[in-house]
């Protein structure tokens, strides 16, 4: 196959939108490797779909970002630019979070009957940009788990590593969790 059509941008852009047809599907699936660049392609087509010029380092969901403020921030941010604190702290520690925690209140957003989770065993945590009002997570857990940290992605490890273009403010300390280091606060 022709390797021009399955990396032109244009074709990213549709995969992105969810408009690509079957046919570009197949192709992007067989290609023997895939084009090393598709990364930063895809990155670049994100880049012109938000409103803010900040550089994306990865998506976390549709509309969820790790984005980089500048030499020694790194943040996770919504599509609206709304700043959820360092990708280091569970993300959502700063989001509005709405709890189902009754049968009546689980119906709601379940059907059929069966698939709603055991009112007492379990609750549904939704998770929000106190901005936009973008619903980015969902979880569903039993009455005090703690709040779930989903991904806390080894950025220089993956920039320098799999990608081969090291991110310029690298260092030890990036993959670290802090979630408690911002709960340990609450206390105080
Ligand atoms: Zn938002």
């Amino acid at each position: 196959m022709e390797d021009d059509i399955s990396i032109s941008k244009g074709i990213i852009e549709q995969l992105v939108e969810g408009t690509i047809d079957d046919d570009n599907v197949d192709r992007l699936l067989k290609l023997p490797k895939k084009d090393s660049d598709r990364f930063f392609t895809y990155i670049e087509v994100l880049q012109e779909r938000v409103s803010w010029n900040d550089p994306i380092l990865l998506r976390l969901s549709d509309k969820l970002y790790i984005v980089s403020k500048g030499h020694g921030k790194r943040v996770t941010q919504c599509e609206c630019g709304f700043e959820f604190g360092d990708y280091r702290t569970n993300w959502k520690l700063a989001s509005k979070i709405r709890t189902r925690k009754t049968a009546e209140e689980m119906k709601a957003v379940y059907d059929p009957a069966p698939a709603v989770p055991e009112a007492g065993w379990q609750e549904v945590r939704e998770y929000f940009c106190p901005d936009c009002g973008t619903q980015h997570a969902v979880e569903v857990v039993p009455p005090g788990y703690p709040v779930i940290f989903e991904m806390l992605p080894d950025l220089d490890k993956f920039y320098a590593d799999y990608l081969g273009r090291p991110l310029a403010d690298a260092s030890e300390d990036w993959y670290r969790d802090r979630t408690s280091e911002t709960t340990a606060t609450w206390n105080q």
